[in-house]
């Protein structure tokens, strides 16, 4: 079990949020290399998992940590339009669910469960043939006031279909310098699949 904090809302990184390679929390940023660890330093860990046809079995499709500096001047090179369609896209979720607040209680939390389901759809990930995994962190502590999302498949096709050819375009550049090519993220992300929240 995670040691939880009720003072700071967050928890240790969780195995789930680990680096593959080294089955540890990341350690430098995907892009700038700045190291994570260190008490205040904030970023964003992504995962695309996926299951393989006829195996019941996930693997990482692609992974990386990346920190809110070199988050943010990703997300200034994606056109307005799409910035502007994905934030309607979630006011529209969060409509939906009737303005009721996200509530999380420390105390029963199970992280295993809240990351079972799409956050946005609310479906099982068992049967999906891919899902992503975002969560944000302070050094080595998870943040749990904007708690981690599994966003399932149905919502990264819908996602991606908001994006702008621009930012598409954009996400692809970063795609090819950061992540290095490899036959599943050539098939996970190539075109329209990579999206960063
Ligand atoms: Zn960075």
């Amino acid at each position: 079990m995670n040691e939880m904090n009720q003072k700071d809302f967050s928890m240790e990184v969780p195995r789930q949020f680990y680096a593959d390679a080294t089955d540890k929390p990341f350690e430098h940023c995907q892009v700038c290399g700045k190291y994570l660890l260190a008490e205040g330093t904030s970023y964003v860990v992504e995962k695309a998992i996926r299951s393989y046809e006829g195996h019941e079995f996930y693997a990482t499709a692609y992974e990386y940590a990346i920190c809110t500096g070199c988050h943010q001047d990703i997300q200034k090179g994606m056109s307005e339009e799409s910035m502007r369609k994905l934030q309607e896209y979630y006011n529209n979720f969060l409509e939906k669910r009737g303005q009721q607040p996200l509530v999380i209680d420390l105390r029963t939390f199970d992280l295993d469960s809240w990351l079972s389901r799409c956050f946005f759809s609310g479906e099982d990930i068992k049967g999906m043939k891919e899902y992503q995994l975002v969560g944000q962190f302070s050094g080595r502590r998870m943040l749990m006031n904007m708690p981690p999302l599994v966003i399932g498949e149905k919502v990264i096709e819908q996602m991606a279909g908001l994006l702008s050819d621009k930012t598409i375009d954009e996400m692809n550049g970063f795609r090819d310098k950061f992540l290095g090519p490899s036959p599943d993220i050539e098939e996970l992300i190539f075109g329209k699949r990579l999206l960063l929240i």
